[in-house]
Order: C-alpha cells, then sequence, then structure tokens
C-alpha cells in the first residue's frame, strides 16, 4: 500500500521542508501505516513566520468586509466539502464518521460567527470628552500568531482559532497534531479556493521542536495551545517569558452528578454517549459518574448492560458508536489505567480490555481496539479518579448528597466541564452558582458553548485569560489602541504642564 507524503504548507505552496525528519501516520482501524507527516525544524518554522510575516500587512490593511467575504465563502465551501474532511478525520484518527461530522459541524459554526468580523471589530467613541476633543477606542491585529493543536479533534479545535484570527487581520501559523494532520491541508486547500491572499493561512506540521520555535521566534505575537496540562502548563510559561500573549487549553476529568429525582433513562443516555462517545477521547467527555444517595444501585446495573453493547467498529461503518483508540501509545497507557484502578482496589464491572474486533474482519487484527469499561466504587485517593484516563473508561464515585458532590468536583485539580442531571430547579441553581467549573450543563452532558459564547476551562484546564473563541477570541487575536483627537482652532496657545482634565 502506497503512504502519503503530508507536508507543510507555506506561502500557499506544499512544502517538503528541510529538516529531512518524519512521522508515520496509521489508520488507528488497521494498525497500517497511510502517510509519512514532515516534521518541520526551526528553520522550516522561520521560513513559515517569514512568509506570514510579509503577508500581514496587505492583509491587516484590507477592509474588515473584504475579510469577512473570505469567511462567507469559506463557508460556503465547507459546506460542500464537510464530509470529505469528516473522512479524513476518521481515517486518522478513528472516531466514528457521525461524530466526525459533529466536530465539522461545530468548527463551522465558527467560520460563521467570524463572518460577523465587522460588527465585532466596531470601536467605541465619545463625541467631546473635553473642549473640542473626541475620544476613540478601536481593535488592531497583532501580527503573525500561531495556533498548536491536539490530535482529538483536527478540525474543530484549529476552527476554533483561525477563523477569528484571520477575520480580525492576523495572519496564522496551524501546528496541527502528527497523529491527524491531514484535515489540516483540506482547509488549507479551502482557503485558498477561497480567495485567502498566499501567506495568511500556513501549516507547519510537527511536534516539540516545532513549538518551541514558535514559542521563542519574536514576530509570532501570539499562540493559541490546545492539549494536555502539562504541556499546556509549559506553553504557558515559555510563551510568557518572551512576553507573547498566550491561551493555553489543558486537560479535563469531567463530572457528571446524578440526583435521585433525575430522569434516570436520560441520565443513562447522557453517560453512556457522552463516557463512550469519541472512545472517550474527548476534553469534555464525562469521565466521572458522581451518583448520589441511592442512584448507584439503580443505575450502575443499567451502565454495564449498555457498555458491553456498545457498537465497537470501524468508524466509517454506520451504525458504530464507537472506533478504536488513535494509537498504539495510548492504548497501553488506557490499559495502564485498568489495570491501576483493579490494583487500587476499585470494583471493575466491565472490563474493555477484553473487546476482539477480528470478527470484523482480519484487517482489524492490528487495530487499537478496546471496549467500554465501567468501574464502581471508586474513591478520590485513586489514580483513575485524580487522573485524566482520555479513553472509555467511566468511573462511578458514590456520595451521599449534592453539598459532598460539589465539595468532590470543586477540590479536583482540573475544571474544564461538568453537568448535573436533576428535575429541581432549586438544586440546578444552586449547583450552577457553586460550581468551581469553566462550563456547566444542566441535563446537557457535554456543555460545550456555542461559536458565540466562547469556551474555556477553569484551574489546570486553562492557563491564560482570554476563552477560545466568541468575543473573548476577537479581543485574544487584537489589541486595543485608543485616540484622542482635536484640531487646532480648539487648542489654547501656551504649554499646559499640569495634568489634562477635561474643561
Ligand atoms: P498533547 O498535549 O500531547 O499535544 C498537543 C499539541 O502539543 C500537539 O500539537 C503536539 O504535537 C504538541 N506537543 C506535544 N508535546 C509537546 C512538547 N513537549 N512541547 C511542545 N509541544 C508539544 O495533547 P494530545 O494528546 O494531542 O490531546 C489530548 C489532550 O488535549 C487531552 O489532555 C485533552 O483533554 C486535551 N484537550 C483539551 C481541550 C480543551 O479545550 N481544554 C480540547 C481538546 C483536547
Amino acid at each position: 500500500m502506497s503512504t502519503a507524503s503530508i507536508q507543510h504548507y507555506i506561502n500557499g505552496q506544499m512544502m517538503a521542508g528541510e529538516s529531512g525528519q518524519h512521522q508515520a501516520v496509521t489508520n488507528p482501524a488497521t494498525g497500517q501505516v497511510t502517510g509519512q507527516v514532515a516534521l518541520a525544524s526551526q528553520a522550516d518554522v522561520a521560513t513559515a513566520v517569514t512568509a506570514a510575516q510579509a503577508a500581514f500587512p496587505a492583509w491587516a490593511d484590507t477592509p474588515p468586509i473584504r475579510r469577512a467575504r473570505v469567511m462567507f465563502k469559506l463557508l460556503q465551501l465547507l459546506g460542500e466539502h464537510k464530509d470529505d474532511l469528516a473522512r479524513a478525520i476518521t481515517l486518522e484518527h478513528g472516531k466514528v464518521f457521525t461524530d466526525a461530522q459533529g466536530e465539522v459541524a461545530r468548527g463551522i459554526d465558527i467560520v460563521e460567527f467570524a463572518c460577523g468580523i465587522p460588527q465585532l471589530l466596531k470601536g467605541d467613541y465619545t463625541e467631546q470628552v473635553s473642549n473640542g476633543i473626541d475620544n476613540w477606542t478601536m481593535r488592531q491585529p497583532l501580527g503573525v500568531v500561531a495556533g498548536v493543536t491536539p490530535f482529538n479533534f483536527p478540525a474543530m479545535v484549529p476552527m476554533w482559532m483561525f477563523p477569528i484570527a484571520i477575520a480580525a487581520g492576523n495572519t496564522f501559523i496551524l501546528k496541527p497534531s502528527p497523529l491527524d494532520p491531514s484535515a489540516s491541508l483540506l482547509i488549507a486547500d479551502l482557503l485558498a479556493r477561497a480567495g485567502l491572499p498566499d501567506g495568511v493561512f500556513n501549516v507547519v506540521q510537527g511536534d516539540k521542536e516545532s513549538v518551541e520555535a514558535l514559542l521563542d521566534h519574536p514576530d509570532v505575537k501570539a499562540l493559541s495551545f490546545v492539549g494536555s496540562t502539562p504541556i499546556a502548563n509549559l506553553i504557558y510559561e515559555r510563551g510568557a517569558r518572551h512576553g507573547k500573549r498566550v491561551q493555553a487549553l489543558g486537560g479535563a476529568k469531567n463530572h457528571m452528578v446524578v440526583m435521585p429525582d433525575a430522569n434516570f433513562d436520560k441520565a443513562v443516555d447522557a453517560l453512556i454517549g457522552a463516557a463512550y462517545g469519541s472512545a472517550g477521547e474527548r476534553c469534555m467527555a464525562i469521565s466521572v459518574a458522581v451518583l448520589v444517595g441511592d442512584v448507584a444501585d439503580q443505575l450502575v446495573p443499567r451502565l454495564a448492560e449498555r457498555a458491553r453493547a456498545l457498537k465497537v467498529k470501524n468508524g466509517l461503518e454506520l451504525d458504530a458508536e464507537m472506533g478504536p483508540i488513535v494509537t498504539a501509545q495510548a492504548h497501553q497507557r488506557i490499559t495502564g489505567y485498568i489495570e491501576k484502578g483493579v490494583s487500587e482496589g476499585a470494583e471493575l464491572v466491565v472490563d474493555g480490555r477484553d473487546f476482539d474486533a477480528t470478527g470484523a474482519g482480519d484487517e482489524y487484527a492490528g487495530g487499537f481496539w478496546m471496549g467500554g469499561s465501567l468501574f464502581d466504587h471508586v474513591t478520590p485517593e485513586m489514580t483513575i479518579y485524580q487522573e485524566e484516563i482520555f479513553g472509555p473508561v467511566l468511573v462511578c464515585v458514590r456520595v451521599p448528597d449534592i453539598a459532598t458532590a460539589i465539595e468532590l468536583i470543586n477540590d479536583h485539580e482540573f475544571g474544564n466541564g461538568v453537568s448535573c442531571f436533576t428535575e429541581s430547579g432549586s438544586v440546578a441553581r444552586e449547583f450552577g452558582r457553586r460550581i468551581q467549573i469553566g462550563m456547566v450543563g444542566i441535563n446537557v452532558p457535554i456543555p460545550v458553548p456555542m461559536a458565540w459564547h466562547g469556551f474555556g476551562g477553569w484551574k489546570r484546564s486553562l492557563f491564560g485569560d482570554t476563552h477560545a473563541y466568541g468575543e473573548e477570541g476577537v479581543r485574544f487575536y487584537t489589541k486595543q489602541k485608543s485616540i484622542m483627537q482635536r484640531w487646532s482652532d480648539s487648542i489654547d496657545a501656551g504649554s499646559e504642564f499640569a495634568m489634562p482634565t477635561h474643561k
């Protein structure tokens, strides 16, 4: 089988780069190597920054409504090619096709938001702040900005960043995950066809070395990162040391509380979809069920039955509910956590390690397969409670009441998403107010905010100040300038030595 050469995209051209380094890209369903992705050196990154820097002045000077028109055209092209993107995602990530379609759709929402950039960049104006003086503020682009993205959303997470960055007048360098890099090049092609000038959007393939080169380059003014917490922390510190603007979104351990008054049918559906969808490889996956009072005795057997019945198959099969794990290393890491849970005394109710995909055909023998796992009687001291497993493993913690549930969640180091299933308005209200988490769902298991609301966790799930996309995204990718203006007929003769005040 021939393998694709997956290159950089710089200044409107595919480029092999000068590093000579590559990494294999694998189809997780079969374990077959399908491509070799280039790994950029510092010099390759410098080439991309030079191209982006050269494209910046003309693009920043382009009227916002004309930049918005490129986004409108992209919107149309994405509508025509969304299934091509979804298919490319399934082939390299493994997630089921319908889920990949959902990821692309949520990314398209941000492109649609960015179409409104003329309105979003509109400044404030105050007439006559003093005699003959007006004052206004405007937001201007930063220059070259970069985005470093994780494997688990190879289209959506880049689309959290570049539509707003570009529409605001910046030029952009995307550094995708080397595990599933093809979606980035499909997007680059659509942007070129939408009429985006060369050099405004660039893709540098690579890993640690390319990210460090972006962080250290003086002409990269801001960097958005999404990935695991230890790397997010490093990125934030290194970027800040170089005086860059950095937003670094990290890992998660998302809890879902089920109250005794909840609708149990809906709660079971929600837990199964949110824990095992995308094989649990979502930063908003539910990985902890917090079962209040006697809820566990009723819910755990139902969850176990549903976890055992999951349709785990090649994501391209339309009835698949869960695909394979992204890589052999990730499979090994998740298996290690399951062993740890057993050795620390949790009850393994469903063991996903038993899953065998070869019944579906010999071509799956080399794939990274695993079924859904379910643990009960998990306690806060256990590793499987404290750490992000990032796989199809749901752990159940039993608590006596809502106050204990809130305390448990607030004590966790992560603060990305949370959900509470209840029929009580007052419990829901109190939960929403007291919980120390950035994104909250009430009877909504995965509360990913809409394009115009912004996405971000609290605590060690986000380093930096601004959330991704929405108006926070516009603020992140622009800097505010204030202008005060007057004309000579309102200027009194003579120097003023006192602090100017309004007259
Ligand atoms: P990762 O941290 O391994 O990699 C993320 C990016 O950083 C990739 O582009 C990778 O090439 C690069 N990278 C890896 N090691 C690096 C290093 N030492 N120095 C510089 N760059 C480095 O994450 P992943 O495994 O690709 O993605 C999964 C993680 O991302 C999970 O922890 C998940 O919770 C998190 N995530 C968070 C969000 C969010 O919005 N908070 C969204 C999606 C994923």
